[in-house]
């Protein structure tokens, strides 16, 4: 389990980082948000021992993080960080090698990673022949290849195609079923929504939401109803008290509401009809995102 417990960076004037805490237990995946600027960067770079808290404590399975036990943290970032001459083979082992492994264990490893990401063709192939959704590969397999303890992803998905982003998750998911704890971040919601249990969102280094994802989507209620249907009279919907605002996209009939008791007043206005989708959602993530960092901007 990772323990981040108050800690700061500043930089001069600026404070990159302030009193962050959070945990993230093992095989739960953590999302980390925030934007350009907001202090993610900062923050890795202190769990991964690179860069110096001003204070606080960082605990990997209550033990400070220093050198012993940086080899059980993966990274995986969107700056490639592969020697590109070399072929994957060799820029494994080399990994492999710095993180103590055996050859043989490195080998084995890799065999099931190529074969996961179905590219077992280019193990002798120099790593800037390589499509960069590939080197993306590379770099993940360098990172998880001694099975890390805690496995930070930065970014991981940006530039690449859905189906390698399906088989990045997929091996994600498997480090999470080893008990690896994750901290993913992305500007990407979609992502977010689907892979965290759990998530902070920073703005200008302080944290200004955080919790499980579910609580967080629950404590904002519905606000949305999306129906689709025949004859259904959009001005009926209109009239209800709390339905702030209603359109027609693509066939389906969206309804933005400000109070949960107007689901049932709709449904009850709809009934008679041919109804083929009524759905009360939530809001999303993404719009919860910018309702709250839309707020605090000055
Ligand atoms: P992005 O999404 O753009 O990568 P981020 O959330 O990772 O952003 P950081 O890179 O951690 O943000 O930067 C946080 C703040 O600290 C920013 O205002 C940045 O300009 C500043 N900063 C980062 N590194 C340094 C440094 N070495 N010296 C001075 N200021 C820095």
């Amino acid at each position: 389990m990772l323990k981040v417990e108050n800690i700061q960076k500043t930089y001069g004037n600026l404070v990159a980082v302030n009193q962050l805490s959070f945990e993230v237990k093992d095989g739960e995946i953590f999302g980390l948000l925030g934007e350009n600027g907001a202090g993610k960067t900062t923050t890795f770079r202190m769990i991964m021992g690179l860069l110096e808290s001003d204070s606080g404590k960082i605990l990997l399975d209550n033990k400070k993080i220093d050198y012993s036990i940086t080899d059980k943290i993966g990274f995986v970032t969107e700056e490639r960080s592969l020697l590109t001459k070399m072929t994957v083979k060799e820029q494994i082992l080399y990994y492999g090698a710095l993180k103590g492994m055996s050859e043989e264990k490195i080998l084995q490893e890799l065999k099931y990673w190529l074969n996961k990401f179905e590219i077992k063709k280019y193990e002798n192939k120099k790593i800037k022949e390589l499509s960069k959704g590939n080197q993306q590969k590379i770099q993940f397999i360098s990172a998880v290849i001694n099975h890390p303890k805690l496995l930070i992803l930065d970014e991981p998905f940006t530039g690449l195609d859905p189906i390698n982003v399906k088989l990045l998750k997929e091996a994600v998911y498997e480090l999470k079923g080893e008990g690896c704890s994750i901290i993913f971040s992305s500007h990407q919601m979609e992502h977010i929504e689907e892979f965290c249990e759990k998530l902070i969102i920073l703005v200008k280094g302080e944290v200004i939401l955080e919790g499980y994802l579910k609580n967080i989507k629950k404590s904002y209620g519905i606000k949305k109803v999306v129906i689709k249907g025949e004859n259904i009279d959009m001005t009926k919907i209109e009239k209800i008290e709390s339905v702030e605002d209603i359109k027609n996209m693509n066939g389906e009939i969206i309804v933005h509401i400000s109070d949960e008791k107007a689901v049932e007043k709709i449904f009850n206005v709809i009934k008679k009809c041919k109804i083929l989708k009524f759905e009360a959602l939530e809001p999303s993530l993404n719009e919860i995102f910018i309702e709250k960092v839309g707020n605090s901007h000055e």
